[in-house]
């Protein structure tokens, strides 16, 4: 596959790379950072959407779909190889379209990491690898010791995950969400359950970059989340009348700044997280990740989660985060970051580096 990748853009013109991508979740990060490097841009969107990016000028080209999986098709791959088009990967890639088989265009970054990171045991065999903290797992029920979360198979964007405090109300909540039709009654054995951090969330953006071979700071976030983010409104003799668990839908993110004490524990944690890719999937990080991790009232990070590609929040850090600023002087922020990447391995003729 990466063999018939890389034959297409041998092919390309260098000079007129246009850099796509689907039109949500960080298009307009993606899309403004290419434009302030100097390249032409392609947005393959849904007609509702496109108002949106079209209202932003971040858009030299639109290829409108009904749906996004539409990607895959021949037709909308052609027009986009004519374009000598570079795709940047986000989450709407993972939700939407999730395998990237049949995707005969050049992409930025490993696609392979980006199937381990959906995974969520080969995601743990990863970030145990590298040394990080995590939360613990418990293999049955009748482990739960204090508090617990529970993810159900599939269970997107935090959709689906419950808190408890022991197995009888692992079992109560679970047979509900049977009833509902939220789960189906085999998930029950199939849940993840974890050892619920109470903490700080923090999610870090770094970018790993193989022309300087070196891992840098981009920006950091925290995520507003419905329903949990409204919890402390309520209060809690009512949450018990009227029954309101959690809910993690993101609708937006927060910048953060770290106590630069703890700067040392997500650059640790950053490393390890880089040499073990290059060990599960050769040759390794490519470009963004970001590692989500939460703080506890020891200031201990654990790490509940990766994404081998760039992530919305790194929206929050446009034009500039502290952390890009102090790295590179000028306004930086993930999608000019990748932009910058790419526009330094064209200079340099290492641009088949960039994309597995
Ligand atoms: P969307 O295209 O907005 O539906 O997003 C695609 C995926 O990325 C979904 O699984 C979302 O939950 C996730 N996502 C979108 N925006 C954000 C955000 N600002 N922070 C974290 N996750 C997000
Ligand atoms: P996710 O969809 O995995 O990004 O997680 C959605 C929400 O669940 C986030 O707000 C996380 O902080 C929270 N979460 C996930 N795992 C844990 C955990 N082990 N302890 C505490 N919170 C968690």
């Amino acid at each position: 596959m990466r063999e018939k990748i890389l034959s297409v853009l041998k092919d390309y013109d260098k000079d007129n790379i246009h850099i796509g991508t689907i039109g949500s979740h960080s298009a307009l990060n993606i899309l403004k950072g290419a434009k302030e490097e100097g390249f032409s841009t392609v947005c393959i969107c849904r007609e509702r959407e496109k108002k949106v990016y079209e209202n932003f000028g971040v858009v030299d080209k639109f290829l409108i779909i009904s749906d996004y999986a539409e990607l895959l098709e021949e037709e909308i791959q052609d027009k986009l190889r004519q374009l000598n088009t570079i795709l940047i990967p986000h989450g709407s890639f993972n939700a939407y379209i999730g395998k990237f088989d049949y995707l005969l265009l050049p992409m930025f970054g490993n696609r392979e990491l980006m199937i381990w990171e959906t995974d969520r045991d080969k995601q743990r065999e990863w970030l145990e690898r590298s040394g990080v903290r995590m939360p613990k797992k418990f293999s049955s029920p009748e482990e739960i010791k204090g508090l617990a979360i529970v993810k159900y198979p599939g269970a997107k964007g935090g959709r689906g995950y419950f808190i408890v405090s022991s197995s009888d109300e692992f079992y109560e909540i679970s047979e509900e969400m049977v009833k509902k039709g939220l789960i189906k009654e085999e998930d029950v054995k199939n849940a993840e359950i974890q050892e619920y951090i109470l903490g700080a969330n923090i999610y870090f953006s770094f970018f790993y970059s193989p022309v300087y071979g070196r891992i840098e700071l981009i920006a950091a976030d925290r995520r507003y989340e419905s329903t949990a983010d409204a919890l402390g409104k309520v209060p809690a003799k009512e949450q018990i009348r009227v029954n309101i668990n959690p809910t993690y839908t993101v609708v937006g993110n927060f910048p953060v700044v770290l106590r630069e004490s703890l700067l040392v524990q997500a650059f640790e944690a950053a490393e390890g997280i880089v040499e073990v890719s290059k060990k599960i999937a050769y040759p390794g990080m490519v470009g963004a990740f970001c590692i989500e991790s939460i703080f506890d009232e020891n200031a201990t990070m654990y790490v509940f989660e990766i994404s081998a590609r760039i992530v919305a929040g790194t929206n929050v850090g446009i034009p500039t985060s502290p952390y890009s600023y102090i790295l590179f002087g000028e306004n930086m922020y993930m999608g000019r970051r990748i932009a910058r990447e790419i526009r330094l391995a064209i200079e340099k003729d290492m641009l088949a580096e960039l994309i597995y």
